[in-house]
């Protein structure tokens, strides 16, 4: 999580807790507790030992220390290459940088490989670095205990690497008659986003991993007590940027101050800018997912999710929305995030240059140079200037929710969590589909485990861990969606 790239889940928790405090007052949740849609064949005992076969996978990954940076991914790499060859799948090393390799397998439903169907299978190798004094467990010991793996990765991103391998590993056991080419991708530096990362991987790669479908990690399966409340699957997502303000002045010394020091005029511009806010916009996919959640919610917040388009309270309706929870006015507007301060070499010394870093997430369409021109009237100094750093995000075309692959996921996901509702969702962080996207891959974000507000908290904090039951229920889902999706039958 470096720069203006961010993890998936490095969003998530103030995401889902910012959900649940919107929930906390709502009473009987309409929609849920239905009887569940009967199993599939998918759902059985063959299914259930090849999740915990997976499981032991898992384990095995989080062992292999990929901390990015350094990365080291292609340990891990090595390590799956093995299990494919063990079923009798070539696996393909791709090389990025020393030390640093993806990986990539695919079955292929003709004699060819034929990209104009196919789909293909996502997940990273790499993880956040830990604070191993705080955990208490040994984070790269994918220790089990009382019914959870423990260790960095757990869940992000190693759990669907895992899972992924399982639903791949499922066509090929099960001698599949595959309607479109399968392609099992494990990539490098997604949480660096730097030289071994997927934007380099399609510079270099594009014809092994081409597809016209993605399932990669982006959206989540929100739990709470024990039930599945709702699966976001990521459609679209914002675009980052960081701008850094710049403020000049005299320097001098302290014992003298001057009307034109740096540290005040910065001070004055990062104030306005942390205040403002810009104005709303509802792309379609948002207008999808508040439509999805308003039964959700209890009967007020209900009421002002349905009013958000309504043309006398439309405005206090967007108002009410953004102020009940964070995430929900991350995902209506574009929003700017101080987060970092320069300023000074001596405690008496008046520094000529002050500086702060935004952090700015663009809604799709935005741009960020729009932006800039409205932050630079309402900050109104000549000492103050704004400058785009180079490393920001490039806005993707939506994923399409009108797609077989959004059909099957939708169908295949209600099927697995007792018809809990599917929605679209715009995530407000950042993953590798931006990337697949700009290539015309319909790529779906949902990583596919049940995971409850506490669990949540713990990716890309210490003591990450799943629970084993949450890792077969995603394995199963992604088995029942390959299964339903590239398997004729
Ligand atoms: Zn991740």
């Amino acid at each position: 999580m470096r720069g203006v790239r961010k993890c998936v889940f490095a969003g998530i928790f103030a995401a889902v807790a910012g959900f649940f405090a919107a929930l906390s007052s709502a009473g009987q949740v309409p929609g849920l507790g239905q009887p569940p849609v009967a199993p599939s064949s998918s759902g059985t005992a063959a299914t259930a030992a090849l999740a915990r076969e997976a499981a032991g996978w898992l384990a095995e990954l989080i062992k292999i220390n990929t901390t990015n940076p350094p990365g080291n991914e292609e340990a891990a790499a090595k390590y799956i290459a093995g299990i494919l060859q063990k079923e009798g799948i070539a696996a393909e090393l791709l090389p990025m940088a020393p030390g640093r390799s993806a990986l990539v397998a695919r079955l292929n439903a003709a004699s060819f490989a034929d990209p104009s169907k196919a789909l293909l299978l996502v997940a990273h190798l790499d993880v956040v670095g830990v604070e191993r004094a705080r955990w208490t467990v040994d984070p790269f010991g994918g220790v089990p205990q009382g019914g959870y793996i423990y260790g960095r990765g757990a869940v992000d991103d190693k759990a669907m690497l895992a899972a992924n391998l399982a639903a791949f590993i499922y066509l090929k056991r099960t001698n599949a008659r595959l309607n479109r080419d399968v392609i099992f991708l494990a990539t490098a530096d997604e949480e660096g986003g730097g030289d071994a990362s997927i934007k380099m991987l399609i510079a270099k790669y594009w014809n092994k991993i081409a597809a016209k479908y993605s399932l990669n990690e982006g959206g989540n399966v929100v739990e709470k007590g024990g039930k599945v409340q709702y699966v976001a699957v990521q459609a679209s997502e914002k675009v980052p940027a960081n701008v850094t303000v710049i403020a000049k002045g005299t320097s001098g010394h302290a014992s003298i101050p001057l009307k034109d020091n740096a540290v005040t005029h910065l001070a004055a511009a990062v104030e306005k800018i942390g205040n403002y806010t810009a104005p709303v916009h509802l792309t379609t996919i948002v207008r999808r997912y508040f439509e999805g959640i308003a039964p959700l919610m209890d009967d007020e917040i209900g009421k002002w999710i349905r009013s958000l388009d309504s043309s006398d309270r439309g405005e206090h309706a967007m108002r009410v929305i953004a102020d009940a929870n964070p995430m929900w006015n991350a995902m209506i507007r574009d929003t700017i995030t101080p987060t970092m301060l320069a300023a000074g070499i001596r405690v008496n010394v008046i520094p000529s240059e002050a500086r702060a870093t935004l952090n700015v997430r663009l809604l799709p369409g935005n741009t960020v140079t729009a932006l800039l021109a409205e932050l630079n009237k309402l900050v109104n100094d000549p000492q103050v200037k704004l400058e785009v750093q180079p490393d920001a995000g490039l806005a993707a075309p939506d994923s399409s929710l009108e797609t077989d692959f959004y059909a099957a996921i939708v169908k295949a996901a209600a099927e697995e969590f007792g018809g809990a509702p599917v929605l679209p969702f715009q995530s407000t962080w950042a993953t590798d589909s931006a990337q697949l996207r700009l290539h015309n891959v319909q790529s779906y974000g949902l990583v596919p485990f049940p995971l409850s507000e506490e669990d949540l908290k713990r990716m890309h904090g210490d003591d990450e861990r799943i629970p084993a039951a949450a890792f077969a229920k995603g394995v199963s889902l992604l088995v029942r969606l390959v299964s339903e999706f590239a398997v004729s039958h």
